[in-house]
């Protein structure tokens, strides 16, 4: 799903999150968030920093084992803050996701159990995203 404004760090390692094994260039994050290559660019720069993501001879971005970790973590929080708000607070997809987008960074493995045995175990949230 696109982000409406600003890319946020967990956009890009949620996304990553969903296919660790392929890199992701700066021109991939554009063209999929629509965002432009100076948001896209920084965010990454940013990650770097991190010690989150790193850069390939090729210009590809790739998860770091600390990276994979993380970014596991915050997709898992996507997805069931994002069930939660639509099945349960009955908010549309639309704005779970935007909802969760702004909560997933914040959300710990603690709170992550609690919420998946709450939820009774979802395999999938409301736009298809597989539960890691
Ligand atoms: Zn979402
Ligand atoms: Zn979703």
């Amino acid at each position: 799903m696109p982000c409406a404004g600003r890319l946020l760090k967990s956009d890009v390692l949620r996304r990553m999150a969903t296919s660790p094994s392929t890199g992701l260039t700066i021109p991939d994050l554009v063209g999929e968030f629509g965002v432009d290559i100076l948001s896209a660019k920084a965010i990454v720069d940013e990650l770097q920093q991190e010690n989150l993501l790193r850069r390939d001879e090729s210009g590809s971005y790739h998860l770091t084992e600390q990276g994979q970790v993380r970014a596991r973590l915050i997709l898992r929080a996507h997805i069931l803050l994002e069930t939660f708000f639509c099945d349960y607070l009955k908010l549309s997809v639309a704005s779970a996701h935007h909802e969760a987008r702004h909560h997933e960074e914040a959300t710990t493995q603690l709170l992550a159990i609690a919420l998946e045995k709450y939820l009774n175990y979802p395999t999938r949230c409301a736009c298809g995203l597989a539960l890691p």
